[in-house]
């Protein structure tokens, strides 16, 4: 089948696959989407802990994004990890110049391993201006509070009020993702300026690295293909909720 829709994904790497670049690129291919890539960071991680970081130079990560966007049609960008706040400003310069392709961005500040995957001027970089070019930004509950400087959400409704402040802040959707919530059955919330619209599933006792890495390159697949946002973020729900049902580590 010949590759046409293509994603761009500027992230980092993890040695291991279980995340970041290769979880994205498998994502794609899952989709029938071309891959073009912007490796902002490369990284010595595993499943225990992230060990080491070397940042791309940010005119790097520049120049290689502007390579694929030049050379290819691009249906969407997928931003993932970005390793510091010059990457954020050079990836912010380059969205700039492509105004109407739809962004993802997966605010990638730890690893499940707990480490650090973003310091706090990277945090504030993404806050003040990645997060307003993208067109959803997709935080963990860990990530929704570290962005609005609160500690993390108890229930749903709190994580939604967070939600909403980053709305307030200029970001156009949020999902609201429940995967970290206590209760019986996930709901994530796909948080505008003007509605919130729930997702819910069966809670799986499964766990898996990169299902956020999974689930914000799913969405850019799928408005890639030009599908109205809610369906994009339903059929990338049902691709990690399947994901995590064949490959996930069983919890209990
Ligand atoms: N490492 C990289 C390079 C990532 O992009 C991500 C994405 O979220 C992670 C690690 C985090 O994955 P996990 O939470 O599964 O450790």
């Amino acid at each position: 089948m010949a590759l046409t829709t293509k994603v761009l994904i500027v992230a980092g790497t993890d040695p291991t696959g279980g995340a970041g670049i290769v979880r994205d690129i498998e994502t794609a291919s899952y989709y029938g989407v071309k891959a073009s890539l912007a490796v902002t960071s490369v990284n010595v991680q595993d499943d225990r802990h992230v060990a080491q970081k070397m940042p791309v130079d940010a005119d790097i990560v520049e120049g290689q994004m502007l390579a694929a966007l030049k050379s290819n049609e691009i249906g969407a960008i997928k931003v993932g990890m970005t390793g510091n706040a010059s990457n954020v400003n050079a990836i912010c310069d380059v969205l700039l110049q492509f105004p109407t392709i739809p962004v993802v961005l997966d605010p990638v500040i730890t690893a499940s391993s707990g480490g650090a995957l973003a310091d706090d001027q990277t945090i504030q970089a993404i806050k003040n201006r990645l997060m307003t070019l993208s067109t959803i930004i997709t935080p963990n509950l860990a990530e929704l509070a570290r962005l609005n400087n609160r500690s993390c959400a108890l229930n749903h409704a709190e994580a939604i009020e967070q939600g909403k402040l980053l709305v307030n802040l200029g970001c156009s959707h949020v999902l609201v993702k429940g995967g970290h919530e206590k209760s019986q059955t996930s709901i994530d919330s796909l948080v505008s300026s003007h509605s919130i619209v729930d997702y819910s599933f069966e809670r799986l006792n499964a766990e898996m690295r990169g299902t956020g890495c999974a689930l914000s390159t799913a969405i850019a697949c799928n408005l890639a293909h030009k599908k109205p946002i809610t369906e994009c973020i339903r059929l990338a729900k049902e691709y990690v909720y399947h994901l995590l049902e064949k490959t996930g580590t069983k919890t209990e």
